[in-house]
């Protein structure tokens, strides 16, 4: 089986590996400084905490960012449940902004629409979560324009885009937004086994990470506030144990060194899909002048008549054929959970017209330009 998305991990990755596992530190070691240094300083934020998913660094974030009961947070519906779960680990309120359908990105025009209606309503959001499908970033400068305007903070999901540029900004420099996530699951970009990281340039922001990332609990003896002892610590909030380990680091900080070679490799690899699937039924994935994506997924949109009864039928052939197809995304507030809510189907006009003709074939540094070549040949002889 082909799959849509698989970690490369190289002998020095292992070695690495080895290397800390050798070492004296499993967790809280050095490891996990260098790796947070080598991250903030390739996606060009002053601060950056390793943690042990991108979910918790989302969490952090949103705590940091004085998310509580009864405040709102706005995301995407085309996205993994996370970017919205968040949310709701704090008591928020969870609404969504609508897609455009050329990016799969929030609409800038449809959260505009929904701040006007918000603060007549006295329903403004204090947070959005901005998320970068498929490694694409969103219109961050009308994102950070209307921040201003209606008083939101952002945090940019980038679980797909580390490597990507928005304009002449990295996507983890925060040149846009108040905190920024990257995931290190195997799927994604780079990996480290599991993992994640919250990027800031805010150090009130940083600090306030790393006391709720670990169980709330500082030994920094400035920090403390009675007369301090040598063996004191004290727990000055409630937090989580949401660390990554040393031995998860090595593996993060091995592979950092080949993450523009990967994306290197996976625009070449759609380069090619472009060119051989071009004459075909399918509305490819563009990209753009403003935008360098990481190109996570490759999602190709099936244009018929009756595109989810096809979608369904070439999603099980292609599987047969061995290829790892996947449909990115099932929207957020098409889950039961979101359901009970009170969100329907209906809601997100575009997010569903999107997902009911997507279908994810598989882009990854180990995939070949024969692989490539099968998978097209297999899309010509279904669609033909
Ligand atoms: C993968 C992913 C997450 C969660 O990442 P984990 O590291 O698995 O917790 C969050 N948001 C998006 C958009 C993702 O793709």
């Amino acid at each position: 089986m082909i799959p849509y998305g698989t970690q490369d991990i190289h002998e020095e990755d292992i070695s690495s590996v080895i290397d800390t596992l050798r070492s004296p530190y499993l967790t809280q070691g050095p490891k996990i400084k260098q790796f947070e240094d080598a991250i903030a300083g390739y996606g060009g934020s002053r601060h950056a905490i390793a943690c042990n998913s991108a979910t918790s660094a989302l969490h952090l974030a949103c705590l940091a960012l004085g998310l509580q009961t009864g405040d709102r947070l706005w995301t995407s519906p085309n996205s993994f449940v996370a970017s919205a779960n968040c949310g709701l680990y704090c008591g928020a309120l969870v609404d969504f902004i609508d897609i455009e359908l050329n990016h799969f990105n929030i609409s800038p025009l449809a959260l505009e629409e929904k701040l006007i209606w918000a603060r007549e309503n006295n329903q403004l959001p204090k947070i959005l979560v901005a998320v970068h499908f498929a490694g694409e970033p969103c219109n961050m400068s009308k994102i950070h324009k209307l921040s201003k305007e209606y008083g939101f903070k952002v945090i940019e999901d980038a679980s797909h885009a580390i490597g990507s540029t928005y304009k002449e900004s990295k996507t983890g420099s925060c040149t846009y937004s108040d905190i920024t996530i990257f995931s290190f699951h195997p799927v994604k970009i780079i990996t480290s086994g599991e993992g994640g990281c919250a990027l800031t340039n805010d150090p009130i922001l940083a600090d306030k990470m790393r006391l709720l990332q670990s169980h709330g609990i500082t030994r920094d003896s400035e920090k403390i506030t009675a007369p301090s002892e040598p063996w004191f610590y004290e727990q000055q909030d409630l937090g989580f144990n949401y660390r990554m380990t040393d031995i998860h680091a090595s593996i993060g900080l091995s592979q950092l060194k080949r993450v523009d070679d990967y994306i290197k490799r996976r625009h070449f690899l759609a380069d090619h899909y472009d060119e051989q699937l071009k004459s075909l039924p399918l509305i490819l994935p563009k990209r753009t002048q403003e935008t360098h994506s990481s190109l996570h997924l490759y999602p190709i949109q099936i244009c018929n008549e009756q595109p989810t009864a096809l979608r369904k039928e070439l999603f099980i052939k292609l599987q047969e054929d061995g290829i790892g197809v996947n449909v990115h995304y099932i929207p957020i507030h098409y889950q039961p959970y979101y359901q009970a809510m009170g969100f329907s189907k209906g809601d997100y006009p575009n997010a569903e017209k999107y997902y009911s003709r997507t279908i994810t074939i598989p882009l990854h540094p180990k995939l070949s330009e024969n692989d490539v070549s099968f998978i097209c040949d297999r899309l010509k002889h279904h669609l033909g």
